[in-house]
This record gives structure tokens, C-alpha cells and sequence, in this order.
């Protein structure tokens, strides 16, 4: 198959770049395989649609404005054994965002609380979501900013055309009052509407210290915990682990690399 100027111009009038670009190539191809038009056909079409969702995918996670490049795939799941596995796949396939429910990821520092939160993200972000990532600090200077200039609806419009949000870190600094006030708004304003991913090295019980507030802390849990999973993980700090880990190879030169992944997996198991 040649290029056909008539051809070409149809195709970027019909926003078909792919096909513009293949189908000569693919023509080509489907010709010497003696493939019927329909193949050849459904040949461009896939190749069109398959470049469009990994646009659309890679502009959301863009937009989602993650801190790091985070995925399941390099989480290891062996360094955390009371995690539940399939619990944490089951939920990367996004189901509790089209049921509006929420995720809690709790436990101490260092054991991938963000790493999962910004997985579970990109996934969603591949699956078609608008997602925004935010510290819990950063959000709430998003809004007091926002308050100072006038500009919190238009903060309130966009966290409600998101289908996930991700608020990272609380508890890890005490909130303001009007920081504790305005986190509070955001998670009425989310409440059955938009899915939140909250991560925070605090259980529940002492989030009250988090708002500085009794009643605004529980009126807040009452709606998270609403239709929420609550995924401790418990274990101590991958960094740290990691760094022992790379201290032990030092000291002892002849281990072999296999011994290593031996080790990480003795070391899970006896957790
Ligand atoms: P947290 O948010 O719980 O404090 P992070 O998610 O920031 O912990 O994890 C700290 C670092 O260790 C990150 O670079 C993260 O990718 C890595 N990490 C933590 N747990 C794991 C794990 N089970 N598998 C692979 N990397 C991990
Ligand atoms: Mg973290």
C-alpha cells in the first residue's frame, strides 16, 4: 500500500495519527500475509486505540502529580509478610473507586505506606481515573492559599472531579487549627464522592492529637471509616533493612548473591 495524500489529510481531519502513520507499513504487511481488508483493518484500529489509552494513561499520571515512580510490580511483597497479598491486588483493580469507598494504609515509617499509595494510583490512573496526589501538609496549604486568594471553590471543583484522591502523611505533623479545619471541609466534600487513599503512621485512636480536636477528629473517622479498607502493614523500615542489609554484605565480601535474596526471605519468614 502507498501513501494517498486524499488519505492522509481524511485521517488527521478524523484525528488518526496512528493509522496515519501505519497503514502503509501495515498494508504492506497484511498484503504479504494475504490477510482479508477487515484484518487489516482491525489491525490499524487496535494499534490506534491501544496508542490512545497509553496517552491518556501517561497524562493522567502526569496530572496526578505523584512524587515518585512507585509500582506493585517492585513492591516486595515478601519484606512485609502480614500484608495480605491479594487483598492489596484485589484492591490495585480499582473496584472500591467505582464504589466510592476509601483506603487507610497505617503502619510505622518506612514500611511503604507511600510505595503502595502511589501504586495503587498509577494503576488507577491506567485504568482510565483522574487522580491527584497531596502530602497532608500540602493540602492544607493548598487551602489556606486558596481561602487567601479567594480561590477555594475552584480547589473544591477540582478534588470533586477527581475519582482518587491520595492524602499522604497524616498525622506526621500536628495540624493548626485552621489546617485541621480545612482538612476536615476536604474529606466532608469527598465523603461518598470521591475515593480517598490516606496513609498515616497513626491509628485512629490518636488522630484526635493530629486535629487538636475531639469531635472534629471523630466526626472526620466516622466518615473515612464509613466504607473504608483499612490496611495495616506491619514490619520494620525497608530503608533501613536495606541499608543494614547492604552493611552485612560489606563486612562479609564472599557471600554470594544468591545467599542474599536466601536471606531476605529467611528473615521475612522468622518476622
Ligand atoms: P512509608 O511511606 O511507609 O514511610 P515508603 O513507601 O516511603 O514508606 O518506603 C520507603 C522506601 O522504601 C521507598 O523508597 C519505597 O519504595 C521502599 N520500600 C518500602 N517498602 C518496600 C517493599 N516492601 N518493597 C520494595 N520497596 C519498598
Ligand atoms: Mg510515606
Amino acid at each position: 500500500m502507498k501513501k494517498n495524500v486524499l488519505l492522509d489529510s481524511h485521517l488527521k481531519t478524523l484525528k488518526l495519527p496512528t493509522f496515519l502513520r501505519e497503514y502503509e507499513k501495515t498494508g504492506r504487511q497484511c498484503a504479504r500475509d494475504g490477510k482479508h481488508y477487515e484484518e487489516f483493518l482491525l489491525c490499524l484500529a487496535e494499534m490506534e486505540v491501544a496508542e490512545r489509552e497509553n496517552k491518556g494513561a501517561a497524562r493522567r499520571i502526569r496530572q496526578a502529580g505523584f512524587p515518585a515512580e512507585k509500582e506493585l510490580a517492585d513492591f516486595d511483597f515478601s519484606a512485609v509478610p502480614k500484608l495480605n497479598k491479594r487483598r492489596v491486588l484485589e484492591l490495585a483493580r480499582c473496584e472500591y473507586i467505582e464504589r466510592r469507598e476509601s483506603i487507610v494504609l497505617a503502619g510505622p515509617a518506612g514500611v511503604g505506606k507511600t510505595h503502595l499509595a502511589i501504586a495503587l494510583g498509577r494503576e488507577a490512573c491506567r485504568r482510565g481515573k483522574k487522580v491527584k496526589f497531596f502530602t497532608a501538609c500540602g493540602l492544607a496549604t493548598a487551602y489556606a492559599e486558596a481561602r487567601e486568594e479567594r480561590h477555594v471553590q475552584r480547589l473544591d471543583a477540582h478534588a470533586r472531579t477527581r475519582h482518587l484522591i491520595l492524602v499522604d502523611e497524616l498525622g506526621y505533623v500536628p495540624l493548626g487549627q485552621g489546617a485541621a479545619e480545612n482538612l476536615f471541609n476536604f474529606f466532608s466534600l469527598c465523603y461518598e464522592r470521591v475515593s480517598l487513599i490516606v496513609t498515616t503512621n497513626l491509628p485512629f485512636s490518636e488522630w484526635p492529637q493530629i486535629f487538636g480536636d475531639e469531635r472534629l477528629a471523630g466526626a472526620l473517622i466516622d466518615r473515612l471509616t464509613h466504607h473504608v479498607h483499612v490496611v495495616e502493614i506491619q514490619g520494620e523500615s525497608y530503608r533501613l533493612r536495606a541499608s543494614l542489609k547492604a552493611g552485612k554484605a560489606k563486612d562479609a565480601p564472599n557471600a554470594a548473591p544468591e545467599q542474599e535474596g536466601g536471606d531476605a526471605q529467611d528473615e521475612s519468614a522468622s518476622q
